[in-house]
């Protein structure tokens, strides 16, 4: 603890990982405020659900001492999986043997929606710890510190700056040139409300659980939300740019719709209704990668976690995960008496983070070639009956 006694700590962006690291300082009794460019805690999480895993999302939690509430926010039954083709044929499903709640078992991956597991940590932290509408634009040296600047006009001082702002991270290159490369794969997000209602076939087949459909180097890959709402992404390869290049305007279902008839000629008309009562717009994520071999030289006021560091393809739904872990990893080095300075500490943390990462992301990268090649439906079924059983 003596190497972060006095010292005031700023972390930069309030996802998963920078909440997490907040609050498990914050129980060692840490000054941590961190600054988030959302204007409250109501703007609304957007994205998909996260599944979180034992060995990290979930070791976190504990470590926040927050399973409890975890328990009581998740998603039961969100992490059952069927498998279709793309005429919405069901190859494969785990809904009759995977158990509601398993929680201590490996493979159990409880889901939980980003708003809830935000929600669980900005119940806990002391107040004032978050200030809102801090959007960071740039910093400068003070002291042996930063002092940073938000677009609002306010400044702060730190000693030590952690940056949790997401792949497009404005802290990052403080620290490193190197860039994320684009993926080869672009998801088109669709939100669909109401779906009993609007689309009633879809929400039968997905039955609160998610959907992976796979047919010709194409994907839809859906899950439940809150609210009866239903998340789906239209994931395929493409050119990076392809969002601005394709000249279609996102906020018309019918223009979409036929996209996807252009598109995905070859699916059924079943999944139709996705586009038809999706809540335009709907928003293309071109998907980005930080290269596996990266590094950079350690300093001891400055460093990073999550998508900041190390963004990945979500085809191993692992990246929120890594975040929270990060956040356990560097909470515990930067309050252990085993570490006579902070760049030690942080050297430390970075090198492991690092090395986990990168076969991680390998394995996500691995995963969406997999996801998307012309076999893709008898790959998933084999990692899904034989790989995973093999554990
Ligand atoms: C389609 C899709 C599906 C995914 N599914 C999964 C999954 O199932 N499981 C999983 O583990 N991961 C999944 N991921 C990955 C996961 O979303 C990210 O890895 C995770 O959110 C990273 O957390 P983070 O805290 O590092 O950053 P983020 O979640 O990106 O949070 C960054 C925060 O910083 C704030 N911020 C950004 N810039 C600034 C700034 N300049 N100033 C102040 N604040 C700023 C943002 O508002 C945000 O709150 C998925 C990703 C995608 C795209």
């Amino acid at each position: 603890m003596k190497i972060i006694e006095n010292k005031q700590i700023a972390i930069v962006g309030g996802g998963p990982g920078g909440l997490t690291l907040a609050r498990l300082l914050q129980l060692k009794g840490v000054n941590v405020k961190l600054y988030e460019r959302d204007l409250n805690k109501n703007s609304r999480v957007i994205g998909s659900p996260l599944d979180m895993h034992e060995e990290s999302g979930l070791a976190a939690i504990r470590a926040a001492n927050l399973l409890e509430a975890f328990k009581k926010n998740y998603r039961p039954g969100a992490d059952r999986m069927v498998i279709a083709n793309e005429h919405a044929e069901i190859v494969y499903s785990d809904h009759d043997s995977k158990p509601e709640e398993d929680f201590g078992n490996e493979h159990f991956r409880p889901e939980i929606d980003r708003q809830a597991l935000r929600n669980l940590f900005l119940d806990v932290l002391q107040t004032e710890t978050v200030v809102w509408d801090s959007h960071f634009i740039s910093m400068e040296k003070q002291n042996d510190g930063w002092l940073l600047k938000f677009k609002n006009g306010t400044t702060a001082y730190a000693d030590l700056v952690i940056a949790a702002d997401g792949v497009n991270s404005k802290i990052r290159p403080y620290l490193t040139d190197i860039k994320a490369f684009y993926s080869g794969i672009t998801m088109l997000e669709g939100n669909v409300k109401g779906a009993k209602d609007n689309a009633p076939i879809i929400a039968k087949l997905l039955n609160g659980g998610k959907i992976m459909a796979f047919g010709n180097e194409k994907n839809l890959l859906l899950g439940q939300k809150e609210n009866e709402e239903i998340g789906f992404y239209a994931s395929f390869k493409t050119d990076e740019n392809w969002a601005s290049n394709s000249g279609l305007n996102f906020k018309d279902n019918i223009e979409i719709l036929n996209w996807f008839k252009t598109k995905y000629p070859e699916w059924n008309s079943i999944w139709y209704e996705l586009f038809e009562n999706t809540t335009a717009p709907f928003i293309p994520r071109p998907i980005y990668c930080m290269p596996t071999d990266q590094t950079w030289k350690t300093i001891s006021n400055l460093t990073l976690l999550g998508d900041a560091a190390h963004a990945m393809p979500p085809f191993a739904g692992e990246g929120a995960n890594m975040a929270m872990l990060d956040a356990l990893e560097l909470s515990e080095n930067l309050c252990s008496d085993k570490y006579v300075t902070l760049y030690e500490a942080i050297s430390t943390y970075e090198i492991n983070m690092r090395h986990r990462t990168a076969v991680i992301a390998q394995e996500s990268l691995q995963n969406g070639e997999l996801m998307h090649a012309v076999d893709a439906l008898q790959n998933m079924i084999k990692m899904f009956t034989i790989d995973f059983k093999q554990d």
